[in-house]
């Protein structure tokens, strides 16, 4: 069934809105100078042919000041402090994400998870600060690879959820994004485990019902991990899916750009 256009970009499909795919670059701890502003060209000139999609770019935060916004690609940080301002050594807050022209920021990245500690206490205090200051959060959730083994996908799913997105109301959701990556099929993990369709499938139907029921609000959802044009074209069958987060494929102009194709044409 096509989407059928409602306004400016959102879609109704099957009687939820939605707005366009959202195809997202996390460039993590990569790259340097050159490197940013080359990919960023890359991928400006290619997003130019691809206007059926929205496109984010994730530099570190050392490169934010290097990439622009531009047309239908817009900017991101990977995290965000959950304090307003001060002694917060090597922290990074909201006023200077947007200050850089930031629209998006990913919180709860499974990596910050692991290597940070964060909680879901600390996701949901980064979320908040994020809306705090009219960006729009990218918010990761997903199980580790023990955790699908012993059936706890839904459990830890539903959790992260409930805690993570405590407090926000409902009028704000409209302006938010989860993205569910299994942490297990995210490309650095090497779990060498690949994710079935069947299984992101069901992932997103249990969020979906669980904001459903937190907030009410047709939230854009994203899957991430181990994107590349070759799952993307798998992936893209997925009607619950608005779009997805890329960590390695998104280091490669040309596949980034086929990859969003493959999801939005
Ligand atoms: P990957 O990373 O595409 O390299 O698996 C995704 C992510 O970590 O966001």
């Amino acid at each position: 069934m096509p989407r059928i256009p409602l306004s400016g970009n959102l879609y109704v499909y099957k009687g939820k809105k939605f707005m366009k795919r959202l195809i997202a670059a996390n460039w993590k701890m990569t790259g340097n100078r050159q490197k940013w502003q080359a990919l960023a060209e890359g991928v400006h000139a290619g997003a130019k042919g691809c206007l059926n999609a929205d496109f984010v770019l994730c530099p570190p935060f050392a490169g934010l000041g290097l990439v622009h916004a531009e047309g239908n690609v817009a900017l991101g940080g990977q995290d965000v402090s959950p304090a307003e301002e001060g002694a917060y050594t090597g922290d990074v807050n909201a006023a200077m994400l947007t200050d850089f022209s930031c629209a998006y920021v990913i919180i709860g990245h499974s990596e910050r998870r692991q290597y940070h500690a964060e909680t879901n206490a600390d996701v949901n205090a980064k979320l908040l600060q994020a809306q705090k200051h009219g960006l729009t959060p990218i918010m990761c959730i997903g199980e580790s690879l023990e955790e699908r083994d012993t059936n706890q996908t839904n459990v830890v799913l539903e959790k992260q959820l409930r805690e993570g997105l405590a407090h926000v109301s409902i009028e704000s959701a409209e302006d938010l994004v989860v993205a569910y990556e299994p942490v297990w099929a995210i490309s650095a993990a090497g779990s060498g485990r690949k994710v079935t369709i069947d299984e992101v499938s069901s992932a997103l139907e249990h969020i979906r019902s669980v904001v459903n029921t937190l907030l009410n609000q047709p939230v854009r959802l994203l899957y991430g991990g181990s994107v590349n044009p070759e799952s993307a074209k798998e992936l893209s069958s997925i009607d619950e899916m608005g779009g997805v987060l890329v960590g390695s494929a998104s280091l490669d102009a040309d596949k980034f750009i086929a990859l969003a194709k493959v999801l939005t044409e």
